[in-house]
């Protein structure tokens, strides 16, 4: 966009490539009564795309310079609201519609914010998202690899998740340092999990100091209580957290909550 002053701290990179605008928007199958949210439009690039699929979509862009661009946007199934999407209340826009698509082109350091957001507040039937590369590493990353962590745990204990494509950095203006990668999680509860609350922690906790072992960082827990449930596994609470799988950590937090 010529004449704007790019913000890095709202992590500004303008999506310019065609090719991936259209991959990103072909993944995306709605309905008429489904409600796409799109979170940082930015100039449009990929809602105006979106907007052709003819079902309701909102955007929120925080970002006010952009009103004059995005209003040249012209749709009848488009609102535009100038909000920071961490502060809205989602459940006031989602309530109609029957399933509700998310997609954005997120800054990483509220990446992890906004997905709490979304499955906290919401139902998401699903989640396209463009992240630098090695986050989407992590996001999918698999027990035994220096990538997984409690974000992974996290992730892939709510949702599916599917590489779209990778971006190079110079579909971006301007270009950033690192490539991108489009991710699509779907949602899919798996997992039984009786106190999600706790899981949650459980999980935090377990993580908290990657390279310490479960016995330091489950000080507060009981101990002999998960350490016979580890065994059941074959593993005990020498081992770390990045050794324990998602189904051993559902089957912890079931038994001792
Ligand atoms: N989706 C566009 C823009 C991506 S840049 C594209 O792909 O080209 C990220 C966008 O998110 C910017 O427009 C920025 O202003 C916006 N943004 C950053 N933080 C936000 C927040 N908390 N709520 C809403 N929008 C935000």
């Amino acid at each position: 966009m010529r004449n704007f002053d790019y913000k890095k701290s709202l992590g500004q990179n303008f999506l310019i490539d065609k090719n991936i605008i259209n991959k990103i928007a072909e993944s995306i199958n709605v309905n008429n009564d489904d409600l796409i949210i799109e979170i940082g439009p930015g100039s449009g690039a990929l809602t105006q795309e979106l907007v052709k699929k003819g079902c309701k979509v909102i955007c929120f862009e925080i970002d006010e310079r952009l009103k004059d661009k995005l209003s040249l946007i012209k749709s009848d199934n488009l609102t535009i609201i100038f909000n920071d999407f961490l502060t809205i209340n989602l459940n006031d826009y989602t309530k109609d519609y029957k399933r509700l698509f998310f997609v954005g082109n997120l800054p990483y350091y509220i990446t992890t914010a906004i997905i709490n957001k979304i499955v906290s507040e919401s139902n998401p039937y699903e989640i396209t998202i463009m992240i630098q590369k090695e986050v989407a590493d992590r996001f999918s990353a698999k027990p035994n690899s220096k990538e997984y962590g409690s974000l992974s745990v996290f992730l892939q204990y709510n949702f599916d998740i599917i590489k779209i494509c990778n971006v190079s950095k110079n579909c971006f203006e301007p270009v950033p340092k690192v490539d991108s990668t489009v991710l699509k999680l779907i949602k899919n509860k798996k997992y039984n999990v009786k106190n999600e609350q706790k899981f949650y922690k459980l999980i935090k906790d377990s993580f908290k100091q990657k390279r310490k072992n479960l016995r330091n960082n489950l000080k507060s827990y009981d101990f002999e209580k998960i350490n016979s449930i580890l065994k059941t596994f074959d593993k005990d609470l020498n081992k770390r957290a990045e050794q324990i799988t998602i189904e051993e950590f559902v089957k912890i937090s079931n038994e001792i909550f």
